[in-house]
């Protein structure tokens, strides 16, 4: 039987891993490692529940960072008025399970489950965050794109805990946007999810950084479209994405397989079409 624990502060939190280290199970919001304790999945010594931890709450913007704590729910997410400015993040978020599962669920949660399929961490790849990463002995930031190496793999190490997770702020002519493709729209998990941030510069893509999720192992950045739109115009760019298959994603061959090439192009080109509508809005550029 495991022992359960609720601390007040981050320092009794870190104490508590440092002591037990991987036979310690951090719980956030629960709605994902609830469920792997009570299946037995994942046998803790001890429970630690962070939840009414102070110090691990509130979104603030400061330092050119949108920061988000380790305990900040997707509920208060979509409450924020700093995290509205980020529309494909709050398009992300708000597509997550279900009300119920927005009230206790955290982005801290969905990068430390490492789930492919996983709406919140998706977009946040794209926009180009930092997880920031605490134990007793200090602090480190590990650039979301180094933070996974496999499925459910994260470089977390037990003692530490997810304190913030930091988003550049967005400048001038940035937008950015989130398609995911589903069966149904509520309480189910995404087949093929895009997200996007780009920065347009007198109509043309200056840069931009796109996402994909539950098509591999891991989340992934599609580097091969990021490299071949910059520099075009966005009529230019959207075409080319339209009818171009990321050769990140690993699709197996099957049946389907012609199918969710076609769906892929679509979700991303999608995503990248609101980032562009964003970014226009943003600057004042649309009629
Ligand atoms: C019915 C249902 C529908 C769902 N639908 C979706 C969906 O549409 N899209 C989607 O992406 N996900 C979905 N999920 C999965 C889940 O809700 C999300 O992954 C959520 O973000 C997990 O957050 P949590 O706080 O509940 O995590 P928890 O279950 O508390 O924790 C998850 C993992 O992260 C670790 N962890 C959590 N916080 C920290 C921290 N601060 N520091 C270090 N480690 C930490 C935990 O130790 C655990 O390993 C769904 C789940 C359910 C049950």
């Amino acid at each position: 039987m495991a022992e359960f624990f609720r601390p007040e502060d981050l320092q009794q939190a870190l104490s508590l891993l440092a002591e037990y280290r991987e036979k310690a199970a951090v719980v956030n919001g629960g709605s994902d490692i609830v469920e792997d304790i009570s299946k037995g999945k994942v046998k803790p010594d001890a429970i630690v529940s962070i939840g009414g931890i102070r110090e691990l709450g509130g979104i603030r913007e400061d330092g050119g960072m949108l920061r988000i704590g380790g305990t900040v729910t997707y509920r208060q997410m979509l409450a924020s008025d700093a995290c509205q400015r980020f529309r494909g993040l709050i398009r992300a978020v708000s597509q997550v399970g279900s009300p119920a599962i927005r009230i206790v669920g955290t982005p801290a949660g969905n990068l430390g489950t490492a789930a492919p399929a996983a709406d919140c961490a998706t977009m946040l790849l794209a926009l180009g965050a930092q997880v920031v990463l605490q134990c007793g002995e200090g602090q480190r930031t590990v650039p979301l794109t180094d933070f996974y190496y496999g499925r459910g793999k994260t470089q977390r190490r037990p003692d530490e805990l997810i304190v913030s997770i930091d988003v550049p702020s967005l400048a001038p002519g940035e937008g950015t946007g989130y398609y995911r493709v589903a069966r149904r729209k509520a309480q189910d998990i995404g087949k093929i999810l895009a997200g996007c941030r780009l920065t347009l510069e007198n109509g043309a893509v200056r840069e931009a950084k796109i996402s994909l999720g539950a098509l591999n192992a891991c989340i992934v950045r599609a580097r091969s479209l990021e490299e071949a739109v910059a520099g075009k115009t966005a009529a230019e760019a959207l075409g080319y994405l339209k009818r171009t298959f990321p050769e990140e994603a690993g699709l197996r061959e099957s049946y389907f397989r012609e199918y969710k090439e076609q769906v892929t192009s679509s979700a991303v080109a999608r995503a990248f079409a609101l980032a562009l509508e964003d970014a226009a809005e943003r600057s004042g550029l649309w009629q």
